[in-house]
């Protein structure tokens, strides 16, 4: 559809937004070490005339650094404001037609949608924008082809269960993107979630993809998780709380029934 569609140029945009600050910060990193090794040099020789240029350089380069992540953090604040109950299968459903097209022919896509799914409270452009980075990156995984699957579930978390996710326990809609890609060593999940770590060539990925993710998932009072192992392919798991309605919080909970909430 034409939603669509805006929606696969706006994550384009992104992309080259994204993109385009990982570049120029990089080049500012290049330039804030350059000045440091030559300050450095006149340190060590005990020469320090004029060497107020390059701690001016290095100054000037952090400055720009930092307005370039105010940028990033500006827009991310931007996307996160707009919360509403949502209904994650129709979500999917809406998507399933913009996924194939992303992932191409060469991948099989199967979509399993729990029935009666809980309702989320989350902004949905940026659960669409999260799930179908994960689509991509899954993509990205299987060059040669293979299956992709999207599944969701109601899971409700116990004590137990809930600190094994770092989440406090309680209901959560969860969302399970799996593939039968190349999979991923201890050393990259270690850092997958750290901004503009990548593996890919330039141009190609940002790193920005899953801490995004994370930064949604956190703020959503959420969690993504990931399993993978190389040659077998990877699974990601989101964790969104139910939102319960006026209808569910008003419902009136016998005092020694009321489950605590961490
Ligand atoms: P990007 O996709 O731009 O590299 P991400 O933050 O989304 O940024 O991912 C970081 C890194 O994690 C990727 O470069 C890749 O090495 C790894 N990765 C993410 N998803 C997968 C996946 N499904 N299969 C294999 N590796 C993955």
């Amino acid at each position: 559809s034409r939603e669509q569609l805006f929606q696969s140029q706006k994550m384009e945009a992104v992309g080259h937004l994204t993109g385009g600050i990982a570049h120029d910060f990089n080049n500012l990193l290049t330039a804030i070490t350059g000045s440091l090794d030559l300050l450095e040099a006149k340190f060590r020789q005990g020469r320090l005339e004029g060497a107020d240029r390059f701690i001016d350089a290095a100054k000037e380069g952090a400055r720009r650094a930092a307005a370039l992540t105010q940028r990033l953090l500006a827009f991310s604040r931007r996307q996160a404001l707009d919360p509403k109950p949502t209904d994650a299968n129709r979500l999917i459903g809406s998507m399933e037609e913009l996924i194939r097209r992303s992932v191409g022919p060469e991948i099989a896509v199967e979509v399993t949608l729990a029935a009666g799914l809980w309702t989320t409270l989350v902004d949905p452009p940026q659960l669409e924008n999260a799930l179908l980075n994960l689509c991509i990156n899954a993509r990205d995984a299987m060059p040669g082809g293979g299956r992709l699957r999207i599944e969701t579930s109601n899971q409700r978390l116990n004590e137990r269960a809930a600190r094994e996710q770092d989440l406090a326990p309680g209901p959560y809609v969860v969302f399970r993107v799996s593939d039968t890609g190349t999979g991923m060593s201890p050393e990259v999940i270690a850092q997958a979630f750290d901004p503009f770590f990548t593996t890919k060539p330039i141009g190609k990925g940002t790193g920005l993809g899953l801490s995004m993710i994370y930064g949604f998932a956190r703020q959503s009072g959420g969690q993504v998780r990931i399993s993978s192992e190389l040659g077998r392919g990877t699974v990601v798991c989101l964790y969104l709380p139910q939102h319960l309605g006026d209808a569910e919080a008003a419902e009136p909970a016998p005092v020694l029934l009321k489950a605590p909430r961490g």
